[in-house]
Order: C-alpha cells, then structure tokens, then sequence
C-alpha cells in the first residue's frame, strides 16, 4: 500500500492566492504552513470587499479568457481547470451564495468580503493550515529546502519546507501588504520579473484650479471614454488631480502604455452616450436664441460636472455652432497627464515571467517552489478577472506541489 506523507509545505503569503493554495494542500493531507508578512491574513481581499467583492464574472469562457489578453495563452489551463464556475461553487461551499449582478460580474452574497474570509480561515483551521503572521520572507537560505523571514522582533528565522508556494501579490496599496519587495530576492537568482506597474488606476489631467476645487470628488455618470480602438462605458470620477473610477481603468492598459511610449495620449468622452449627435445638435438648434449655452447643455441632460468638463476642455470657450455643440458633447478630447502610481492602483502589471514557470507553475531554476496570484506576470481589467485568475493560478500551483512531491 502506498503510504501518503505529510510533507511540510510552507505557502508564503496570506492572500487569496496563498489561501487558496493551503486549502488545496491542506484538504490532500500536507503539513502546511501560510506565513504572512503582516498581523493578519486577506488584508487585500478585505479591502477589496469594501466596494463590494467582484469575484468573477459569467460572461462565456472565449469572452472571459480574452480579457487576459497577452497572458491569456499562459492563464488558459489554469482558468479552464478552475473556472468561474467552480468559483462560484466553492463560494457557496463557504456559506456565500454568489450571485450574478446585472452587469454579469459575480459577487458573494451581500457583496462583502468579511464573511467570507470568515468561514473561510475556519475551514483552513480544520484542515489543520498553520498561519505564521508578522513573518517576513527573505528569500531562501543556503541549504535545500530552506526559507529565510523576518518575525515581528526583527529576528531572522529559518524555515524548512519540502515544497514551496510563493504568493507575495503585487505592488498596489502596499500599507495592506503587498510590496513587491520578492523582486529583489528572484532576481538574485536570476529568475526574470517583468517590471512591476500600475494596473487599473487613474491618471492625473492638469486641471484648472477652479474645476479640481468645484469638481473633485464629482462622478461623471454614464459617459462612454475611447481610446483609439477601445471604448468603455461607465461612470469615472473627477479627483483634485485627475480620473479614476470604472470607466478609466478599461482603458488604463492602453492609455499607461501610450503614456510609458512618451505619446500624447487623449480619451475621448461622450457624455451623452444614449442620444445621437444629430438628436443632441437640433435640440441645441431649436433651444431659445436668449439660453446661454450652458443652459442648453443643461436642457439636454449634462450635469454640472459635465459641462464644466466642456469648459475645462475648451478653455471656457464652448462653442456656439449648434453642430460643434453636440460634437464636443459626443467627443470631448481630454488630455492626460501620467498614471496614478501604483501605491492607488487596483492591481498590478508585470510579475514573475512565464518563461521561468513550467505548466505547473514550478519555478524551473527552484524546483520544488511555485508561484501563484498576481505576483505573476499578468493583467486583466476589473470585473472580476483578477480574483479569478488569482484563485485558479493558487490551484494550479497547490496541484503542481502535490505532483511534484508524488
Ligand atoms: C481597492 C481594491 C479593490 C479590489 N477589488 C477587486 C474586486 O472586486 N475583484 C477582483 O477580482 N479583484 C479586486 N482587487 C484585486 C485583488 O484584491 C487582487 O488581485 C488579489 O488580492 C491578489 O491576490 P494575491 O493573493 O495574489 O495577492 P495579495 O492579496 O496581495 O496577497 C499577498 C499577501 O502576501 C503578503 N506578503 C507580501 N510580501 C510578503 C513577504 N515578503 N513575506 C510574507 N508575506 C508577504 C501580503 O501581506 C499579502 O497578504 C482589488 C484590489 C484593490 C486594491
């Protein structure tokens, strides 16, 4: 009879990924351990849950998969293997009935993050899962097998694993952990990390002082913005530096691109999304000869913060032509400055490269050490394309282990 071993499996980080990964090792019979770097585990995930945790979406796989874009080809098994099907099952599995908003993104029941984590962290401590909090990963140590971390005292600690899975998450929001301070150890070995940038963030635009002072904090609601063939729908908010919100961060791939290029770089906005440029340029045609034009654009349904968008992109100067109007309404040029910086981005680009994983996920020059969630080299838009592909690349690596270990 084959005897299975308890192997001890240390997964570093306490994120969705790093969970996921010691649930799947934990549930096959292995000695894990998740050591966190902060006082407590899912503090990202949490976060994420304040705006209502978007957990995947129910469009059809070839749609889902496209959101991937270049990393779709490395993410397909991972994804295909735990899709958002089986997501939607473990959720529930946990207590959370998931639901399919209008917009078809998936969410757990009352969209919050808290009880999930909750049931969560119980099961994984009836699996037995070790959580070592305030433990900082190093990088490895000299013998095999061996991991170096920081504990709370500023002392080093040596750890023994049989098998590794390294969750470290990306860059973004650093103060809830994830610092991407793992990219130094990886490079020493020589292992390749793509450059660590912003991903689903905002951008700064040069406001006027009066615009930033009357506007921020002001949603633009139901605009459409394009950028050359991309174009999303959605609301975006004025900040005192810039834009943000939904609606940006569709079009932040190609518009923090265009602007790492040293390209001008433009999105369009169409305020009024639902009605023609014809329909707009006759009600502003047929409004009364004495109704000042921002009166028109009001009569026609543009907020404040809209029409002071026009004036913003116009230098108060809208114009008086009832065509040229509607045009500006349709097609208001904004120009944009730099992205956020990553510490305010949702999410994170760049990461662990392929090319250094086997189908695994296995790191080929660390054998017995896996990598897992968004640490690696992949982006997506928001919709729930990041927890997806987090939680599916968690299981692939936990698999990976249990393979690698047989
Ligand atoms: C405001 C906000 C809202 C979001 N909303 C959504 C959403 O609705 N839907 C969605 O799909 N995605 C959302 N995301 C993104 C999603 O939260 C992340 O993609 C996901 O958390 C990534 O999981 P991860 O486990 O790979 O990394 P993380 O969640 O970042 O976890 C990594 C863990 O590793 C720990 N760690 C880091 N370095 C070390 C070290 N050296 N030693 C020990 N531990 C370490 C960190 O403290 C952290 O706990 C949101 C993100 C933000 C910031």
């Amino acid at each position: 009879m084959v005897q299975s071993v308890a192997h001890p499996v240390a997964v570093v980080g306490g994120g969705p990924a790093g969970l996921m990964a010691a649930e799947v090792l934990a549930t096959a019979g292995m000695n894990v351990t998740v050591f966190e770097r902060m006082a407590s585990v899912g503090r990202k995930l949490l976060l994420a849950g304040r705006g209502g945790l978007n957990l995947t979406h129910s469009e059809p796989p070839e749609a889902f998969l496209a959101r991937y874009g270049p990393a779709r080809s490395a993410l397909t098994a991972s994804i295909e293997a735990f899709g958002p099907d089986d997501l939607q099952a473990w959720c529930a599995g946990l207590g959370q009935q998931p639901f399919v908003g209008s917009s078809g993104r998936v969410f757990p029941a009352g969209f919050r993050a808290t009880p999930l984590l909750r049931s969560w962290l119980a099961r994984l401590d009836a699996l037995g899962v070790e959580r070592r909090v305030r433990h900082t990963w190093q990088g490895w140590g000299d013998a095999p097998g061996q991991l170096r971390f920081l504990d709370a005292e500023g002392s080093e600690v040596s750890v023994h694993a049989d098998a590794v899975v390294l969750a470290l998450g990306g860059a973004s929001w650093p103060r809830v952990g994830s610092d991407g301070a793992w990219v130094d150890p990886l490079r020493a070995e020589g292992i390749a990390v793509a450059p660590l940038r912003p991903a689903n963030m905002g951008f700064a635009v040069g406001w006027t002082r009066t615009f930033a002072d009357r506007f921020a904090g002001t949603p633009l609601k139901n605009v459409r913005l394009s950028f050359a063939e991309l174009s999303v729908r959605g609301d975006a908010m004025i900040t005192a530096t810039g834009i943000e919100g939904g609606a940006v961060y569709g079009l932040s791939a190609a518009l923090r691109d265009g602007l790492e290029r040293g390209e001008p770089v433009a999105v369009v906005v169409d305020l009024r999304p639902d009605l023609g440029v014809d329909e707009l340029a006759d009600r502003f045609r047929r409004g009364r000869a004495k109704e000042s034009r921002a009166t028109l654009l009001r009569r026609a349904g543009l907020a404040p913060v809209a029409v002071g968008l026009l004036r913003e992109v116009t230098r108060n100067d809208l114009p008086a032509d009832p065509w040229a109007l509607a045009g500006l309404v349709k097609a208001a040029s904004l120009a944009l400055v730099a992205p956020q910086s990553l510490d305010r981005a949702i999410s994170t680009a760049g990461g662990v490269d392929f090319d250094e994983l086997d189908e695994r996920l296995m790191i080929r020059r660390r054998p017995g050490t896996f990598v897992a969630g968004e640490m690696l080299d992949w982006e997506a838009p928001t919709g729930g394309y990041l927890l997806q592909a987090t939680f599916s690349t968690a299981r692939t690596a936990a698999n990976g282990v249990l393979d690698w270990l047989a």
